[in-house]
This record gives structure tokens, sequence and C-alpha cells, in this order.
């Protein structure tokens, strides 16, 4: 029987993940199939990027795992890195609000209050600020409606300062976004239902979310993100390090895809064309209509946006830092003067990336309304971040090192209407490209664990494509 072939276009973890479970089942199933994964540029992981430079373990990319999402954790373990992972300290956060830090306030989720006392006791909010918050206690659930912002939602509950001061400069930054265009159903369809189920979002909390137990708060101690010794790119290695002889080619980019009477014609950067008779695409979104530029209703996918931002890390002698802060970091709340948008002690967070006497930082810059601040020299980046950092700590000397890494167009948006959106685009795909998937960071989810869950759901798909 001749052997079929899937081509995966490229090596992030979506990709990654995609060929280690299709490997996994074609081997288990002892099925003909072929697995070739191509990579444009030299290395394999994406965004996820470690590097290692003067006894630091540094991330040019993401720096965590959300334990609490099962793909990555079980992935880890089923490639054996179990001993290696480690959690993130947990000291206190802070938010900059009003050129000044304050703690943030427990007992909330996503910074959705859950419990009251920490929010009437915080110095954060105004009183009345925190009784516009209360009314989510007595408002009626809102009407049903398809899709909302998230903002939406949030400041019809609880007002603006609750959001502006506490829920935006968390939600927002997880997605370098912006929550008041951010769809509910795509990121966060649980508050549309806490609403509709409980008439509130605190009361569907504290139902919803058991109080911790003992064995619980101990396991808080411990952090709810992991990463590994020597860094997320571990996973990366180990994946690679699974994938049978020959699964990669890097350098080669997929320049454009044919549909052919029986599966698609790849034609790579090379010169070469690879026949394959089913297709995963990973490649970000905005990279898609290029590769397969005679199907315009692939032109669709330009409508999901893709913010900007550049994280900067910077390496410094203890003794540099003369006004230090017992925690872990800072979100920054919009309404601030400040370029920065957060700032991580990573040296606290992850102990295991420091070493002794020295200190490590990282922010980020790249607001929605400051996407251009990419653009600037890493010397201009690196000194507005300084700036911002003098503004709350007092450090005495220049950095041993700043290491500047740019995402351009790279955080997809799911804004307001992306699920109808990826729907329509998908059902169009269907039907005019059977056997090709789009899957990826840009579609269902943008955390690493989802993106480990939709390699694995697009290998399920691909295999019963071919089996039918
Ligand atoms: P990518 O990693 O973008 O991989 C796509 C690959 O396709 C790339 O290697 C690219 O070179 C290749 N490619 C593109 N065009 C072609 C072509 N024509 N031919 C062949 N190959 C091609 N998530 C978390 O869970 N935790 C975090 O802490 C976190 N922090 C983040 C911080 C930053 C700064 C960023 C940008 C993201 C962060 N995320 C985080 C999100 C997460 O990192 C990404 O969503 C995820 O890594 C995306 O993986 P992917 O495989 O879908 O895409």
């Amino acid at each position: 029987m001749e052997r079929k072939k899937i081509a995966i276009v490229g090596g992030g973890i979506t990709g990654l993940s995609a060929a280690y479970y299709l490997q996994k089942q074609i081997k288990a199933s002892q099925l003909a199939v072929e697995v070739q994964l191509v990579e444009a540029s030299d290395r394999l992981g994406g965004r996820i990027h470690t590097i290692k430079k003067d006894g630091f373990t540094i991330e040019r990319g993401p720096d965590s795992l959300l334990a609490r999402k099962p793909e990555a954790m079980g992935l880890a373990k089923e490639l054996g890195l179990e001993e290696e992972i480690v959690y993130n300290g947990t000291g206190q956060s802070y938010i900059l609000v009003k050129n000044k830090l304050h703690k943030m306030p427990k007992g909330a989720f996503m910074g959705v209050p859950k419990e009251l006392k920490p929010l009437l006791a915080s110095n954060v909010f105004s009183l009345k600020g925190k009784l516009r918050a209360l009314w989510d206690l007595v408002l009626p659930k809102s009407k049903e409606i398809d899709d909302q912002s998230v903002g939406t939602l949030m400041r019809h509950r609880f007002g603006n300062e609750l959001v502006d001061y506490q829920i935006d400069p968390l939600l927002s930054g997880i997605h370098s976004g912006d929550i008041d265009q951010m769809s509910l159903q795509a990121t966060y369809p649980m508050f549309h239902r806490l609403e509709q189920e409980h008439g509130s979002l605190i009361k569907g909390l504290q139902k919803t979310m058991s109080k911790p137990t003992k064995k619980a708060k101990e396991k808080k101690t411990q952090g709810m993100f992991f990463s590994f010794e020597n860094g997320l790119e571990t996973l990366i290695e180990r994946l690679e390090e699974k994938l049978a002889d020959g699964t990669v080619r890097m350098n080669t980019a997929v320049d454009h895809i044919e549909k052919k009477e029986h599966g698609y014609h790849l034609l790579l950067s090379n010169g070469e064309v690879y026949r394959a008779d089913a297709v995963i695409m990973t490649a970000p979104h905005n990279k898609v209509p290029k590769m397969l530029s005679q199907y315009d209703f692939l032109k669709k996918l330009y409508d999901i946006p893709a913010t900007s931002t550049a994280n900067v890390v910077l390496g410094f002698d203890q003794s540099a830092i003369k006004k230090d802060i017992d925690g872990t970091g800072f979100l920054v709340s919009r309404s601030e003067k400040y370029r920065i948008t957060a700032c991580t002690w990573t040296h606290r967070k992850w102990p295991n990336t420091t070493p002794e006497g020295k200190a490590l930082f990282r922010l980020y810059v790249g607001k929605p309304d400051d996407q251009d601040i990419v653009n600037l020299s890493d010397e201009e980046i690196t000194d507005i971040v300084l700036r911002d950092m003098n503004k709350t700590m007092k450090i005495k000397a220049k950095p041993e090192f700043s290491i500047i890494t740019r995402f351009k167009e790279a955080r997809p948006q799911y804004h307001v209407g992306h699920l109808e959106r990826v729907a329509e685009i998908r059902a169009n795909a269907a039907r005019e490209l059977p056997g090709l998937f789009l899957t990826g960071s840009s579609y269902d989810g943008v955390g690493i664990p989802d993106c480990i869950g939709h390699g694995r759901n697009s290998a399920e798909e691909v295999l019963a494509f071919l089996n039918k």
C-alpha cells in the first residue's frame, strides 16, 4: 500500500505537538503514513525561545505554562520531563495605579473578585469605586447576546475603576490586547456563563470555585505556573528528540500551496515540491493568505488583527538595585504615563534562572496605543524601560546586558465576533481545501497548553480525514 503523506507547516509548539501525536498514533496503529514538518527559520519552537548567557537562563518569548491546564503538564510527564519541572515563586505581585505600587488584592480570579474582604480593604480603589463594584451582586443578568467585549461585560457589572485598575491590566496584559475589543466568547466564555447562571460574577465564582482545602493551599505555595530547570525550550528539544529521523526540515519556507486532484503540492523555498495528501497549517494566520493566494476567502484572515510587543530582559548585579521591592512583579494600569505594561522580577519568580548575587528583570512594551515603540532601536527601548523602572526602584548602575525581542504583528487578537469569523473561514476551507487544517494560536486559544491541544486535535482530524 502506498504511504500517505502529511505536511505540517511551521515548527512552533503547535506544529511539533501535531507531529508528535501523529507519530504516536501512526506507531500504535501501524499506519502507512509519513509526516513531514517544514519550518521556515533555522530553529524550532517559534515563539518559545530560551537562551543561556553568563549563567542566566533567559526566555525571549513566553516564560511559563499554566499548571491547571492539563495539556502541557500531561505532555511534559509523557516526555519524561517531570524531574525538570520548576514552579514559579509565589511572592506578592503589585499593580501600578496613580504612580504607586499597590498590592494586588487577593481573592480574585483573573482579576475578577471572588472574595469581598480584600476588595473592600484594598487601597487601590476609591470608596465610590468599591461600591460600584458591588453592584455586581444586585444587577440583573444581561440579555443573552451572541458576543460582546470582555470590557463591556466587566464595566457593566463592576464599573470602570475595578476594570481599569485590576481586570484590564491583567487580561489585556496576558493577550497584549485591549479588553474593550476582546471577544468574551473567544477568550473568557466562563464569565458569560457565570453571569447567565448566577446573575452575578462574584456569586458565580463563589459557588463554582470551591474554597481551597488545606492541601490545595499548600499546593498554592508551589505556584500556578511551571517551566523547566533549563527553560521552556526544554519541551521543544524533547519533542524534537522524539520525532522520527527526517521528520523536520528547517530553513525551508512553504512559499505556495496548490490543491491538486489528489492532495496538495507545497512549493518550498529551496525550489522543491513536496506532495502531501493532507496539510496541517500552523504558521500564523497572517502568513496563510500568501501561501494560498488563489483563495480569496482566506483574505478574511487579515481581519484577525495581531498586535506588536517587545520584551526586554535586563541583567544586573544585585548591588545595582538600591531600592528593591519585596515581590515578583507588577502590572501597569493603562491610564498611567508609563510605556512598560508589566515588569517581572524574574530572579524572584524563577530563581533557577539567575546566578547568586545577580538580578534579572523582564519587561514588556507595546500597549495597543503605543505600537510603534517596537520599531525603536535597542538603545532607545532600553532607555525608556530603565526610565520607567527607576520610577519605582532605585537602580544605580547600567544593566550588564539588555536583550530585546520584538514580536511584530505576532500576537493574534480575538476581537468580538472572532468565533464566527473563524467558523466561516474554516467552513470555506473544508469545502474548497478538504484535508487542509488551519490550526495554532490564531484561532482557538493562545496559551501554550492550548496550542499543544490544537496540535493533538489536528493530528486526530487529519488521520480521520485520511481514513475516510
Ligand atoms: P509559532 O510559535 O508562531 O510557530 C509558527 C511557526 O511557523 C514559526 O516557527 C514560523 O517560523 C513558522 N512559519 C511561518 N511561516 C512559515 C512558512 N511559510 N513555512 C514554514 N514555516 C513557517 N503562552 C503561554 O502559555 N505562556 C506564556 O508565558 C506566554 N507568553 C508569551 C509571550 C510572548 C511575548 C508571546 C509572543 C506569546 C506568549 N504566549 C504565552 C503565547 C504562546 O507563546 C504562543 O501562542 C505559542 O507559542 C504559539 O505557538 P504556534 O506553534 O501556534 O506558533
